[in-house]
């Protein structure tokens, strides 16, 4: 007997995750130096880790020997604090890819429906995989989650559907105006997942946090709901249900340490901690992303570059005459006519950027925003491969 033929059968059919590369990998693949050798694969932090985080991080490795805190408590109340919500409303995860695992265990079935772009972040895809549940695909707009489209892809098995704003990997948003009527038009059988891992990329934010905690928001949905105050009190309209999904891995660097959170009515956050391991978060990450909320300069600083390397990649992009979309976050695609060949090129160069024949765009590739002098590198290299 064969492990395969042991496996749940639907395991067998989940497609495995393809990271940007490691450096250390391709350094022994092309036999590279690794210092040579420039990510910007992941849409990480090219200014590196919050100094903060890495200060209060250093401190706790002195009791490294203790298990983390399982309820995350300090971190959860900093966030709260910043956020105007409450401790209960937030739930902290190895990254949000855990949360959005968390949300899968709690909410969907085999044979469930969740809606998703079809160029979006692919986790969603995967996870509907994992739990034998359908991801029905909304083609982008415009490189634009299209939501009539999605409102339009809802059916009565659905249950999750996911707006990734800023989404990965177009680094497009949708206008706050369409979001809101968007959300209002739900059903209240579905929660909408606002997975805003880039959105401190921007300078006018959606008011998700106030759509996850149901405060202070104009309600919408079209579907009245039993009060239980008699037959002729006027229906109430239920709350739009919303989850918020953040990280540390991008605006302030911490992706190594995985550690994302997730906000939403108490209610729902009460039930995605009964799916959590205990100790999900370890110590060191814990005590880092609560160093990092408070380290306003490297934000301001990291928010800086990422706009000056955009503005940069994009005016060389121009005087190439190569197809782009602009972005609003920490990475850009870019029509370079041949994704596959131009990432092999660059990557003997020395430089790593992500290809996207995966996301049905076999012509493009998607580079994170580096420092200016790995974004001059980028371009060096790629005038070459063109
Ligand atoms: N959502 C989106 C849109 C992303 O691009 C990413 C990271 N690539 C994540 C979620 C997951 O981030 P993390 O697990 O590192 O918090």
């Amino acid at each position: 007997m064969t492990f395969a033929s042991l496996a749940n059968q639907y395991v067998c059919d989940v497609p495995i995750y393809e990271p940007g590369r490691p450096t250390g990998e391709v350094a022994r693949e092309l036999g590279l130096k690794p210092a040579g050798i420039i990510k910007l694969a992941s849409n990480e932090n090219a200014l590196g880790p919050s100094p903060r985080a890495v200060a209060a991080m250093r401190k706790a490795l002195a009791t490294a020997h203790l298990y983390p805190d399982g309820d995350c408590f300090y971190l959860r109340q900093a966030l709260a604090k910043k956020l105007g919500v409450e401790k209960e409303n937030i739930i902290v995860g190895t990254g949000s890819n855990e949360v959005i695992e968390f949300l899968y265990h709690a909410f969907v079935a085999p044979g469930d429906e969740v809606v998703a772009g079809d160029r979006a972040f692919v986790i969603y895809r995967i996870m509907a995989k994992s739990f034998q549940a359908r991801c029905v695909e909304v083609p982008l707009a415009g490189h634009t989650h299209d939501l009539p489209a999605m409102r339009a892809a809802i059916t009565l098995k659905t249950k999750l559907v996911f707006v990734a704003n800023p989404n990965n990997p177009t680094g497009t948003r949708v206008s706050n105006a369409d979001l809101d009527t968007f959300i209002k038009s739900l059903p209240s059988h579905v929660i909408c997942v606002l997975d805003e891992a880039y959105i401190e990329f921007l300078d006018d934010p959606p008011a998700s946090i106030e759509w996850a905690v149901g405060r202070s928001v104009s309600r919408g949905s079209d579907i009245p709901v039993a009060t239980g105050r008699g037959k002729n009190a006027p229906p109430t309209k239920p709350e739009p249900k919303v989850v918020v999904l953040r990280t540390f891995s991008k605006i302030v660097g911490l992706a190594g340490l995985r550690i994302g959170y997730g906000v939403a009515q108490k209610e729902c956050i009460d039930l995605l901690q009964r799916v959590r391991q205990p100790f999900n978060v370890n110590a060191v990450a814990q005590v880092g992303a609560l160093a990092a909320l408070g380290d306003t300069g490297h934000i301001r600083k990291t928010k800086a570059m990422t706009r000056r390397g955009l503005a940069y990649l994009e005016k060389e992009f121009k005087k190439l005459k190569l197809e782009f979309v602009p972005s609003c976050a920490n990475f850009i695609l870019v029509n370079v006519g041949e994704g596959g060949r131009v990432f092999n090129g660059l990557q003997r160069r020395g430089v790593i950027v992500r290809p996207m024949a995966a996301y049905k765009m076999p012509g493009w590739i998607r580079v994170t925003v580096g420092t200016i002098e790995q974004n001059k590198q980028f371009i060096r290299a790629l005038k070459s491969e063109l």
